[in-house]
């Protein structure tokens, strides 16, 4: 008997349950480059409400509403200012240099995954020919490089006030926004509305197979509408994807409270054993990152693991475990005891 693999490796692997299917195959289209497409258009008109924007644009992936949301705040030869640790400079191919002539000036990032609002401001550039202009800065949240931390209003709101100040706009690269806003018991309205725009995916924790969000001022969201054609991003029938989409947001942000708790159990489990290195206190969110001593190495570990049906990934010596509705209680007892047996260790029980 194999049992069903225990997916850690991200919450990218959900799949469209079957009432989510059901609305996909229910949902009326139209031609959404012609803009008639009214599933795509409650689907907008959802998230503009639920991000407190005024609109709102359907986009292919996280990347791309970062790319299109950044080169509608930007022009040729601007300067963007992101954070070191952040999935704009890391991920995402150096889309805004190749597609949007950008220059990207990443800033030390704190370890709570936020840019320090001194630095920032003194990275804003001073008008003067030598320089390149700042276009925009960038902010994520939750913010995965640091261990999927949720960041606050208030923490986003002093980076985004040093902004303001000097009229340069706020993106926030919100990939997994709503399992911040969920964590911190922040509407996601209230959470957002320090920046300018924000993207938000419907395919990682909120289980839609595709789609990403991209939200902001009417006269933004136009900006980025041509954009996202430029790219190859406008799409025709597209409401089959979009009531993926409406269904994702009606039915799996609540639940993901149970994923930031699964994520905790899991952290708490693998901080028990010996050899693993793991502050259960610092997860907040669904992502857990974790290293091992020697003489276990996190490359055979994921090895190790798999073998056992536990699926993780790992980034250079760090491993990372992401919970989401894919993965029950059960399957991370089963990843906890998994581990044990890697190090040979007694499982420790768990609540
Ligand atoms: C996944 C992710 C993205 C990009 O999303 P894709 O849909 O995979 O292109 C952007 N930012 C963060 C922080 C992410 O985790």
């Amino acid at each position: 008997m194999t049992a069903r693999p225990v997916e850690l490796r991200s919450d990218t692997f959900t799949r469209p349950s079957p009432a989510m299917r059901l609305a996909m195959a229910e949902a009326e289209v139209g031609d959404d480059v012609w803009n008639e497409d009214s599933t795509v258009h409650r689907l907008e008109s959802l998230a503009a409400r639920l991000t407190g924007k005024e609109a709102a644009l359907f986009v292919t992936s996280g990347t791309q509403g970062n790319l299109v949301g950044i080169l509608s705040h930007t022009q040729r030869g601007d300067e963007v200012i992101v954070g070191d640790q952040s999935h704009v400079f890391w991920s995402e191919t150096a889309g805004t240099a190749v597609v949007g002539g950008l220059q990207l000036r990443p800033l030390a990032t704190t370890t709570r995954g936020l840019l320090d609002p001194d630095e920032v401001n003194a990275a804003i550039r001073e008008d003067d020919v030598h320089n390149p202009r700042t276009g925009c800065v960038a902010l994520e949240n939750s913010h995965q490089w640091s261990g999927g931390r949720a960041i606050s209003r208030s923490e986003m709101e002093s980076v985004a006030e040093v902004a303001r100040d000097r009229g340069i706009p706020v993106h926030l690269d919100g990939a997994r926004v709503f399992n911040a806003a969920v964590a911190l018991g922040t509407p996601l309205a209230d959470l957002v509305a320090p920046v300018d725009s924000v993207t938000f995916c419907l395919s990682k924790g909120l289980g839609a197979p595709i789609g990403s969000l991209l939200c902001g001022s009417y006269a933004y969201v136009e900006r980025a509408r041509r954009w996202r054609k430029l790219l190859g991003g406008g799409m025709r029938q597209v409401g089959v994807l979009a009531a993926a989409g409406l269904y994702a947001l009606e039915h799996n942000v609540d639940r993901l409270t149970e994923d930031h708790e699964d994520a905790r159990l899991l952290a708490e489990g693998l901080a028990g054993l010996p050899g693993f290195r793991v502050s259960p206190r610092e997860i907040e969110t669904n992502m857990v990152f974790f290293e091992v001593d020697p003489p276990l190495v996190a490359s055979e570990l994921v090895e190790q693991l798999a073998t056992e049906g536990v699926r993780v990934s790992t980034t250079g010596r760090r491993l990372r475990a992401l919970t989401s509705l894919e993965v029950s209680r059960d399957d991370i007892v089963r990843a906890i005891d998994a581990a044990a047996r890697v190090k040979g260790a007694a499982t420790p029980a768990i609540a």
